[in-house]
């Protein structure tokens, strides 16, 4: 049997249909049926050529996706919580694969550098061939996280819980949210929105919201954030700091999160983090931007700054629950946009950064 896939090309700027032969899967592994993929900012940068695609051409990209299950390899017999997995069980699963056998790894550190060993060291032309998220089959390696997805949740709701709203439940897990907390999120796109929810329901106090487009400040408040500091009537960094001081008794916010992807709003989170707080940082992924900061404001006003990328094991599971306990609660269709068939994935493309320069953080999905 073969099956479609959407596949990037040497020196062309679209990606192709191609068919591929689906593979069965192998003893440790899973074939699963695509219901759902969703565009992440990420994968915007892959477009733009800012960061480069996750396999080398002719490659199938994505990362974030659902679907079911079509075959279990002999020793696949449950998901990674022991929960039996049977054919058509609806899954969610990670896009990496740590090594265990790098100093971070070893060292208890996701983002692994070798995370993507599997599949960016071959091409959609050599087998399995399916190891993204843009094609209608996926091959779920040895060892790869997978877990069942609660009834009831849409696949519209599942598609981002791997990437974007895992990487958000990881970060703020590792930087600490407490009772109580005075939380700043640096920007409104798709995980900060998801930043406010989880903030909140992690026990922040308050949670204040930065950014530029007031539809985006609007959802956010939406998701919980108390405060909202629109950028464009405070365009000075001392005003907006000054703001945070004011929300704080004149200390600054216990915990800062920059998820903006602006090189050059450090420092303003900086001075924003009071004396002792903590400075997540996970927004600036694209590799040589810079940015000017001053080393004595978390030296002589100690505080800690700490950077995540990916995740831990346990996290795709507590995303799901979250999702699943407070989806009366937060408007999740609202962080959902256009639908593509995967036939059209050039088009979504185009339509995904269309709307993400207009700041929409609804997410293009596209359904193979
Ligand atoms: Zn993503
Ligand atoms: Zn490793």
């Amino acid at each position: 049997m073969k099956a479609k896939a959407a596949v990037t090309r040497e020196n062309a700027r679209g990606m192709a249909i191609t068919e591929y032969e689906v593979p069965d899967p192998g003893p440790d592994e899973v074939l699963i049926r695509v219901t759902m993929a969703s565009l992440c900012g990420s994968d915007l940068h892959m477009w733009r050529g800012e960061v480069p695609w996750f396999q080398r051409a002719p490659g199938i990209q994505g990362h974030e996706m659902t679907g079911k299950v079509a075959k279990l390899g002999a020793r696949r017999k449950t998901d990674n919580l022991g929960r039996p997995l049977r054919e058509g069980d609806r899954v969610a699963y990670a896009y990496f694969i740590p090594c265990g056998e790098c100093w971070a790894c070893l060292g208890g550190t996701s983002g692994c550098p070798n995370r993507y060993r599997t599949r960016n060291t071959i091409t959609a032309d050599d087998p399995p061939h399916f190891l993204g998220a843009f094609a209608e089959y996926y091959v779920l390696k040895p060892a790869q996280w997978i877990f069942k997805v609660p009834d009831g949740l849409p696949d519209e709701l599942v598609a981002p819980v791997n990437c974007a709203l895992s990487q958000v439940v990881y970060g703020l897990n590792q930087i600490g949210v407490w009772l109580g907390d005075t939380v700043v999120v640096q920007g409104a796109g798709g995980l900060g929105i998801y930043a406010c929810g989880v903030a909140k329901d992690m026990g922040a106090g308050r949670v204040v919201v930065i950014d530029a487009i007031p539809e985006r400040l609007d959802l956010a408040r939406q998701f919980g954030a108390d405060e909202v500091i629109d950028f464009k009537e405070t365009p000075s960094k001392e005003v907006r700091v000054q703001r945070v001081k004011e929300l704080t008794g004149g200390a600054g916010a216990d915990v800062v999160v920059e998820v903006a992807g602006v090189a050059g709003i450090v420092q303003e989170g900086l001075e924003m983090t009071r004396v002792g707080g903590r400075y997540l940082w996970m927004g600036n992924i694209v590799p040589g931007l810079k940015a000017e900061i001053i080393p004595h404001d978390a030296t002589r006003q100690p505080k800690t700054i700490r950077g995540v990328l990916a995740y831990d094991r346990w996290v795709i599971p507590r995303a799901l629950d979250w999702v699943h306990r407070t989806r009366a609660k937060y408007p999740f269709p609202k962080l959902v946009g256009a639908r593509f068939p995967l036939e059209k994935i050039n088009e979504a493309f185009e339509q995904a950064e269309w709307v993400a320069g207009r700041g929409s953080v609804a997410r293009t999905v596209v359904v193979p």
